[in-house]
């Protein structure tokens, strides 16, 4: 059935992460592609540019550790030849144990080599109607556009369509009072790539308190906020105790002053670019109002003239529940020739979006070629998070990479060491994936 409809001939939606991953891994295999993309003229919330592949918050693709889940991705997505991995690590940027980027360069060059590719042809507006008569791939992304919502929401009879996310905010890096800050990374002697704001325990605590009597954004009356763990706004985070932002975000652990100085809580910045002149506040998503951000955020000592180029914010953050609206193929149960890829698919972050669209290019590619694929084992990153959207688990929220998401045999399951299991998966992960790679054709 699959294989009688399939012309190689296909419609991308959206030119974000996934998106682009799809179009360029499909045009090398001579599909041709129409890429829909509605930036400039119809935008989103945190979008702010008109190039592709942006990264709207963070510039980090997390961990370089090649032992930890979303290293373990990162490395799988290498073997499977992903474009923007491959751009990420052309254009990174010193950040410690993370794999950071220059989000200008990135994009831009993403931008255009999808512009100079002649199996793409790009178009550049609104997509809003989906019909059974051609093969679609919707990675619309967490902030996809309304109408095209309220048509998924039509088509899949869904209701449980969104929640929330938020944006940190980007510092000027010269306004940073740097005699109330020091360079460190931590647990790393060696390398300085983040500056490091400390505040006494009066200093943290009068942060706190003013943080959770700011104004923040109200919420609009349909949406109720339910947020990611890993995105959390601060204030929501002191609204959870007066510590929790010093043993999150704010937490002191592994950084030394250079006068051999512990401190009680410290605020870490991240360089945003490669020229170091702007910095963004490490896990600082919040929903405070612009002016309530410039007046809280001066309270940390070393930004108390600080210039902020982009302040924090809150924004719509839209999935789908997977496991009871897609096929085994990442297809909708109620139009097989719609395919929807990315954050809009229910994972959770830059690497997982790019790592589930890619997912959906190689399935349509093999499925393309005979109608028959083996999805990627649980025990491998890439499976585990393929699996976490087809198993029905009951209830279902979207996920980043992580290890509960691994499944593995019994003899793993027997090492009683926490460290040694997590040893035992990353091998067998690593076995599996090499395995999985040599049985599809990529
Ligand atoms: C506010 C916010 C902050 C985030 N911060 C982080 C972070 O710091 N780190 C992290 O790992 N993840 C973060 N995420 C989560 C997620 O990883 C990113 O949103 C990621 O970009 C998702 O990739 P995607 O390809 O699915 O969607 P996107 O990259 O958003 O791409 C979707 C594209 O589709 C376009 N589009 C939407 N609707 C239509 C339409 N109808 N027609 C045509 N084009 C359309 C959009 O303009 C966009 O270009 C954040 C998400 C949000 C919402």
């Amino acid at each position: 059935m699959f294989k009688r409809n399939w012309m190689k001939t296909i419609n991308i939606v959206g030119a974000g992460l996934a998106g682009s991953e799809i179009a360029l891994q499909l045009a090398k295999r001579d599909f041709k592609i129409k890429l829909f993309e509605m930036r400039p003229e119809v935008t989103t919330p945190a979008h702010q540019s008109d190039k592709f592949a942006e990264l709207v918050c963070s510039n980090s693709f997390k961990s370089t550790n090649p032992n930890i889940p979303a290293g373990m991705l990162k490395n799988e997505l290498r073997g499977l030849k992903s474009y923007l991995i491959e751009a990420a690590d052309k254009f990174s940027i010193p950040g410690g144990n993370s794999l950071t980027v220059d989000r200008e360069k990135f994009s831009s060059y993403i931008t255009d080599i999808i512009m100079k590719n002649k199996n793409i042809n790009f178009i550049n507006k609104e997509f809003t109607e989906l019909s059974t008569s051609e093969t679609t791939v919707i990675a619309s992304g967490p902030l996809t556009s309304e109408k095209l919502s309220e048509n998924i929401i039509k088509v899949t009879e869904s209701r449980n369509f969104y929640f929330y996310d938020a944006i940190a905010p980007i510092v000027e890096a010269s306004s940073i009072d740097m005699s109330n800050a020091f360079l460190a990374n931590r647990y790393d002697t060696k390398n300085n790539d983040y500056i490091n704001c400390p505040l006494s325990e009066q200093e943290y605590h009068t942060f706190v308190k003013e943080l959770k009597s700011a104004k923040t954004f109200p919420y609009k009356e349909f949406e109720k906020p339910k947020y990611f763990d890993g995105c959390m706004p601060i204030e929501e985070m002191a609204e959870r105790g007066n510590m929790t932002l010093a043993f999150g975000p704010m937490r002191p652990v592994g950084l030394v002053d250079p006068h051999g100085k512990q401190h009680f809580a410290i605020v870490q910045l991240r360089r945003e670019n490669i020229e170091g002149t702007s910095y963004n506040i490490v896990g600082f998503q919040t929903k405070m109002t612009y002016p309530e951000q410039d007046r809280v955020l001066r309270l940390i000592p070393a930004l108390k003239d600080a210039n902020f180029l982009r302040y924090g914010s809150l924004h719509r953050n839209s999935y789908i529940n997977a496991p009871h609206l897609l096929n085994q193929d990442m297809s909708l149960k109620n139009m097989p020739n719609i395919f929807i890829a990315g954050q809009l698919s229910g994972v959770e972050g830059y690497i997982e979006s790019i790592a589930q669209g890619l997912l959906v290019g190689v399935i349509i590619y093999n499925k393309y070629l005979d109608n028959s694929f083996q999805y990627p084992p649980p025990s491998t990153a890439l499976g585990s998070l393929y699996n976490h959207l087809t198993e029905d688990k009951g209830k279902f929220v979207p996920s980043n990479i992580n290890f509960s998401l691994f499944k593995y045999g019994e003899e793993i399951s027997k090492i009683r060491n926490k460290d040694k299991r997590r040893e035992a998966v990353v091998k067998q992960s690593e076995i599996s994936f090499k395995e999985w790679l040599q049985n599809i054709r990529w």
